[in-house]
């Protein structure tokens, strides 16, 4: 799998992109992690993976979205993107997430990109902007890494993202990208509507026949305004997404990416290891792009580093969250979220100003935290790169959640009679999955 992945992206990005990739992503990134576990060791943190939603604005309406935006255009000046990227720069980050609403449509975004060539940035875009011209212009940049998202084939796609014909235009942005021979991504949030057809050997054969160097499967949030908690998935399809990725890797020439494992396939959130925050399209530094509380902006004179390391609100949220869960705080414990929020006096950062009021009405349900299901990665890099550069950095050391009771909660939801009939390894019937599939059915708690 390996030495094809290798010929085959030497063979179809650039070698100036690649050598920037290596350089700026690889080791710099790295030594950026590296000083992220010093610093973590004296208890300061500042993410080697900082987010950055630059603008609210979107062209699409994904069901499920937490951005606001429908709402008049918020976003973030040239001026402060530079000086937030200056500032994490010269404490040893070289990496930057940038999302939006849609990137692409923010006015300065190629001018951004082009100010930081010792920075690495990986766009998350919808594609739809992407032109030959302006691909050609990322090529001559040649920081940044485009990461398009592609929520499911053309009737999935269109329903999840309130548009015609969306996996078309998608597609050509994304083709526009790999003939300007970028290194370019796919992201896909995987719901119910769209596990079957992209959780797939054909899906991954597809992207890579089309030139695709990688993908990022998430799974799906329900949060915000229109949370369509229905499309959420299952505990047991939440491990046959983390068994397709760790078999695919041994298997395929394509990379793939996650967020919620280490090396031995435990759980862990990046937001309470400290490993990555985001800062919002009003300049509030929030937790994790969903948790859409803040008591710091970018805009303070002390600058990203210094507000982010003296925050003891995120202090208090990564402390509090690690010493509740392994998994997703938002999904699992929205009664805890809305008491740190409360606790700091946290400002509501969204614009539509109904933060709490969508956390009051969520369910806890499960998330990638499910004890007992563990499944270590088999591919000896992705083991490697894991092991020292994304684990939980010790984050659950000093409180531990604790497995046995959640332990208990997940099989009596999956097999609520307990005759042991169900695992969690072995996908239930649908009608008895989705009767059991919804924690607030079986009153789980988190
Ligand atoms: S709180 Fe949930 S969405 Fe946010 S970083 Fe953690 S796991 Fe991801």
């Amino acid at each position: 799998m390996l030495p094809a992945l290798t010929w085959r992206i030497m063979r179809t990005v650039d070698p100036r992109l690649l050598a920037k990739f290596a350089w700026n992503f690889g080791w710099k990134g790295m030594l950026s992690v590296e000083r992220f576990k010093r610093r973590a060791r004296r208890g300061e943190y500042f993410p080697p993976f900082l987010y950055l939603s630059i603008l609210n604005s979107c062209n699409l309406r994904c069901q499920g979205c937490w951005v606001d935006v429908e709402a008049e255009r918020t976003q973030i000046d040239l001026g402060l993107l530079n000086r937030t990227i200056r500032d994490a720069k010269a404490h040893g980050n070289s990496f930057f997430g940038i999302l939006g609403g849609e990137p692409f449509m923010h006015p300065d975004l190629l001018e951004l990109l082009a100010s930081h060539p010792d920075a690495y940035f990986q766009v998350f875009t919808n594609g739809q902007f992407i032109t030959d011209k302006v691909a050609r212009k990322l090529r001559q940049i040649g920081n940044a890494t485009p990461l398009v998202s592609i929520e499911g084939l053309e009737v999935a796609s269109d329903e999840r993202r309130g548009k015609a014909d969306v996996l078309n235009r998608t597609l050509r942005g994304l083709d526009a990208c790999l003939r300007e021979k970028l290194l370019t991504g796919v992201a896909t949030s995987v719901c119910q509507s769209n596990i079957d057809d992209l959780l797939s050997e054909a899906w991954l054969r597809e992207l890579i026949r089309r030139g695709v160097h990688y993908v990022w499967y998430h799974t799906y949030r329900p949060v915000g305004p229109k949370m369509s908690a229905e499309l959420a998935l299952r505990p047991d399809q939440l491990v046959r997404v983390r068994r397709f990725i760790v078999e695919m890797r041994c298997r395929m020439p394509i990379g793939m990416l996650d967020a919620y494992y280490d090396h031995v396939g435990k759980a862990l959130c990046p937001m309470a290891t400290g490993v990555s925050h985001h800062v919002g399209p009003g300049g509030w530094i929030e937790p994790c792009p969903i948790l859409q509380f803040a008591t710091e902006n970018i805009r303070d004179d002390r600058g990203v580093f210094e507000a982010i390391r003296s925050s003891a609100f995120l202090k208090d949220f990564r402390e509090t969250t690690a010493g509740a869960t392994r998994g997703c705080v938002v999904l699992e414990r929205p009664d805890l979220v809305a008491d740190l929020a409360r606790r700091h006096q946290a400002r509501d950062t969204t614009l539509r100003g109904t933060a709490m009021v969508e956390l009051a009405a969520m369910k806890p349900r499960f998330s990638q935290w499910l004890p007992g299901e563990e499944i270590p990665e088999r591919h000896w890099m992705y083991r490697l790169a894991k092991k020292y550069w994304f684990n939980d950095f010790r984050a659950y050391d000093r409180t531990p959640p604790e497995p046995g009771t959640r332990l208990k909660a997940l099989k009596s939801m999956l097999d609520p009679a307990g005759n042991q009939g169900i695992t969690l390894s072995q996908p239930s019937s649908p009608r008895t999955a989705s009767a059991a599939g919804s924690p607030e059915k079986a009153g789980v708690s988190g």
